[in-house]
């Protein structure tokens, strides 16, 4: 299959519709998950398009791999977290629900359990806190 530009992550990267944005630079956005896991959910979304690991081009997926990491460390220090689970999914029988490559930055606090994938939506005023939060910690 190939990339679908209607996507909704590359109507957040055109602008098109909004985001709560922790981070952005010419080659990848960084952004709150609005359904998600855990406090801080992060995405980490390289703009060169593909719809996942599976088509993209190797560069991009190694340039974007020192950015995943610094956010990481950002959400882990931002959130308190006790760990952190880096996700990413392969077409619909996997898990993908949005077809433009991200990495899923889920922080962990020892004793709660994650809440499912792209379950509730969280609260605005909170998921612009927390992108503060880390984008400060960045
Ligand atoms: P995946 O299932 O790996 O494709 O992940 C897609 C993620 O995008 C899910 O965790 C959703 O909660 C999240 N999501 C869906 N719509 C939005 C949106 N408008 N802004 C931010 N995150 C979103």
């Amino acid at each position: 299959m190939s990339y679908d530009p209607s996507n909704i992550f590359g109507k957040i990267l055109r602008s098109e519709i909004p985001a709560h944005k922790v981070y952005e630079d010419d080659s990848a956005l960084v952004m709150m998950d609005i359904f998600p896991q855990s406090r801080g959910h992060t995405l980490v979304v390289p703009k060169a398009p593909s719809r996942n690991l599976l088509d993209a081009d190797p560069a991009a997926l190694a340039a974007v791999m020192p950015l995943v990491q610094k956010v990481a460390n950002a959400v882990k220090r931002a959130t308190n977290a006790d760990g952190i689970r880096l996700a990413q999914f392969n077409e619909a029988p996997a898990g993908q629900t949005v077809f433009h490559l991200h990495f899923h930055v889920i922080p962990v606090y020892e004793g709660t359990p994650l809440a499912a994938h792209a379950g509730g939506k969280a609260d605005d005023a909170e998921l612009a806190s927390l992108a503060k939060a880390i984008s400060e910690a960045l």
